[in-house]
């Protein structure tokens, strides 16, 4: 059974198209990279398989589960238990530490304090940022708030990762070392992950690419 599917899936922006008719099936565990031109629907299509958006037309499927007929409340509960999220920007609150935003998608999911922190704290030794805890987010390097936004998507041990140019603001040498985590991680946990990215050298960590243009999935290719 594939992780995490869309089939035949459209979505407008008023008159705007932005996906007209994608389909993409990623298997459990596998890790596909999404590429393709500015404005070609790479974000659209990540935020439908996320169910942050619903498709107008067209199936998501989780484990086989229609995830696109499900009401908004559904969906976000899916989102909290079963999704991690690692965007380019803003996604760290800066006011947090470093562990607080790490122990936050436990928080959000009735974890209780000790527990997540206890959880949380793994996790800077293993992304090489231990020490670090304490510091708030605010404060870190750009390739310091990668390792941690990394680290909060993958706390809660999703069963899909969703990353959206988790590289983007950073240098190639970081980007690397980001990337590397990321991977390592996701292999360690079985996570499946979905990686929107223009860069070719982040696209190889990936063991498949797709390509997205003028809102479909119209080629494969192996790596
Ligand atoms: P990509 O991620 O490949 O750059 P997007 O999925 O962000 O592409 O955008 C696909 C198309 O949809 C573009 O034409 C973009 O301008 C448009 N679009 C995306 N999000 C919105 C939005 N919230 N409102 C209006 N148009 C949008
Ligand atoms: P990306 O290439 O990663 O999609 P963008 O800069 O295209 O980044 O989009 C950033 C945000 O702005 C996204 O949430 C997208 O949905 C929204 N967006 C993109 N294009 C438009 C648009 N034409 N009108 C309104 N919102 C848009």
């Amino acid at each position: 059974m594939t992780a995490i599917e869309a089939r035949d899936v459209a979505l407008s922006f008023g008159s705007t198209p932005a996906l007209r008719g994608a389909s993409l099936s990623v298997d459990p565990g596998e890790i596909v990279a999404v590429m393709g031109p500015s404005g070609s629907g790479k974000s659209t299509l990540l935020h439908c398989l996320a169910g942050i958006l619903v498709p107008d037309a067209g199936e998501i499927r989780l484990d086989g589960r229609r995830l696109d007929t499900m009401n908004e409340q559904e969906r976000s509960v899916l989102r909290r238990d079963r999704f991690g999220f690692v965007f380019q920007f803003g996604q760290l609150v800066p006011e947090l530490t470093a562990e607080e935003n790490v122990a936050l998608p436990l928080l959000l999911g009735g974890v209780r304090r000790t527990a997540a922190f206890q959880e949380a704290r793994p996790w800077f030794e293993r992304l090489g940022l231990a020490g670090l805890e304490r510091r708030r987010s605010g404060e870190l390097s750009g390739g310091q708030a990668q390792r941690v936004a990394l680290a909060r998507g993958l706390v809660a041990r999703p069963s899909v990762l969703f990353a959206d140019e988790p590289t983007g603001a950073l240098d190639s040498l970081t980007g690397e070392q980001v990337m590397d985590l990321l991977v390592a991680c996701a292999r360690e946990q079985g996570t499946t992950v979905v990686l929107v990215t223009h860069e070719a050298r982040v696209a190889a960590y990936a063991d498949r690419q797709v390509i997205v243009r003028d809102g479909k999935v119209n080629a494969l290719v192996r790596s």
